[in-house]
């Protein structure tokens, strides 16, 4: 059947059918839509030694369609990092034909905020970035990363990067994430975005510069997946704890250590992985690889800038182990254990700054980001956890009472003594 066009309209005439419809229903009127769409969300974390090597042209090509010729690189790099690698970087660049510019940054906690964004922003404006082929380099610690991460995230609703940390926490946990962030009114990292860089590139050789004290902040967040959920991993730490440090955790120290060090490294980032892969967008709130993140975020903050991230950490850690160690749920000996362990890596269990108050208000402000529950993950023995929702004010308190005893007297659990306090 043909439809006639309507002889009354010149302007508005429909086009002729040659197939049967039946008629349309009239038209319904609509107040309510529904829209739904995935978006598959792929990338990758690559252990990749030797990524400054003229010669190794794995940064050069990481993240850039195959075929792509070298093209341009916007570098936003750490200002330390720059200091002792830019040459390296800026060399290994030039050789692979890859015209570049470097965005330097000054990037520590107290200016992780969204001015140091928007400066980067600018850069990224600046620099004029084509999308599909130029991902922008992030090359630094955690709190680089985090920065460039949200950038990216902001700069046209999604531009790709790629990271290249450069400290331990960025090689085991802020770099192969999704998420980014910034502080914001003394709120630990309240802004951010889920927004993975394309390709994360680890080389554990840009340890060899990293102070100790850095490295065990590293080493506090694999603790944490130690205590977790790898009981074998937390072995590792308590036979070669000190040992990882003095060596830097680098292909390059005793070949007994390299091999202890990448295999403590690879366990970290697997066991993270694990965790963040089927939950990515944390929709689910239970989340093992909250544990030392409870109470940490509101301690971390209050001691700004004395204590590091994995610092903060791992005091909520040592005060979580002893609140399960009252529930019965990790024993005496695990307790000693797992006290001696931070102690041997020389990474505080306590700090002026935890008062009863702080912790209760930490846990309040934890409650509300858990969408009301309190979802505390406590060790279960070591290698396990569970996760906890009716820690009352008086069970915090006492815990805390403990956890100073046990910091102001080094004898008590016969602990040796260490790192307590600030
Ligand atoms: P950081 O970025 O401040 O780096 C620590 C220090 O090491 C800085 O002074 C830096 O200049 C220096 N540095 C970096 N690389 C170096 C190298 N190779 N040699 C010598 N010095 C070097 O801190 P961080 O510990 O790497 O990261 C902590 C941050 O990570 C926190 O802001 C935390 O919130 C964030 N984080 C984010 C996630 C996430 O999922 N996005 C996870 C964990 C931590």
């Amino acid at each position: 059947m043909t439809v006639q066009p309507d002889s009354t309209s010149e302007a508005l005439r429909p086009c002729p059918r040659t197939v049967a419809e039946p008629p349309r229903p009239p038209w319904q009127p609509h107040r309510a839509w529904q829209v739904s769409s995935s978006r598959t969300v792929s990338y990758e974390v690559v252990l990749s030694s030797g990524l400054l090597d003229p010669a190794n042209p794995t940064l050069a090509a990481a993240g850039v369609p195959d075929g792509a010729g070298p093209g341009r690189r916007l570098v936003v790099v750490d200002a330390t990092v720059q200091a002792l690698y830019g040459a390296r970087l800026c060399a290994y660049l030039t050789r692979r034909a890859v015209e570049h510019e470097f965005c330097v940054v000054d990037a520590h906690e107290s200016v992780k905020s969204m001015e140091t964004v928007f400066g980067i922003l600018a850069a990224m404006d600046a620099f004029g970035i084509s999308r599909r082929r130029e991902p922008v380099i992030a090359v630094g610690g955690g709190v680089l990363t985090d920065l460039v991460g949200l950038a990216a995230s902001l700069y046209r609703r999604a531009t790709p990067y790629l990271r290249v940390p450069t400290t331990l926490i960025g090689m085991v946990d802020a770099g192969i994430g999704a998420k980014t962030g910034v502080n914001f009114r003394q709120h630990k990292n309240r802004l951010g975005s889920y927004h993975p860089s394309s390709v994360t590139l680890i080389d554990q050789e840009f340890l060899g510069t990293l102070g100790p004290r850095h490295l065990r902040n590293g080493l506090a967040e694999i603790l944490k997946i130690a205590l977790v959920k790898d009981a074998t991993l937390f072995e590792r730490l308590e036979e070669h704890g000190p040992r990882l440090v003095e060596e830097r955790m680098r292909p390059a120290g005793s070949a007994d250590g390299a091999k202890v060090a990448e295999e403590v490294v690879e366990r970290a980032i697997h066991g993270m992985l694990e965790e963040l892969q089927p939950n990515l967008w944390e929709h689910e709130l239970r989340r093992l690889v909250d544990f030392g993140h409870s109470f940490s975020p509101a301690i971390e903050m209050a001691a700004l800038p004395a204590l590091l991230h994995g610092e903060a950490v791992c005091v909520d850690m040592a005060f979580s182990a002893v609140l399960a160690h009252r529930r019965g749920l990790l024993d005496r000996g695990d307790l000693v254990r797992l006290l001696r362990v931070m102690d041997r890596l020389e990474l505080p269990t306590w700090h002026p700054v935890c008062t009863p108050d702080l912790m209760a208000r930490g846990l309040a402000d934890t409650v509300r980001h858990r969408d009301g529950r309190q979802l505390l993950p406590l060790p279960d023995g070591i290698g396990h956890a569970r996760f906890v929702n009716d820690v009352s004010r008086a069970e915090l308190d006492a815990a805390l009472g403990l956890l100073l005893d046990l910091g102001g007297r080094s004898d008590a659990l016969a602990l040796t003594s260490g790192n307590r306090g600030a």
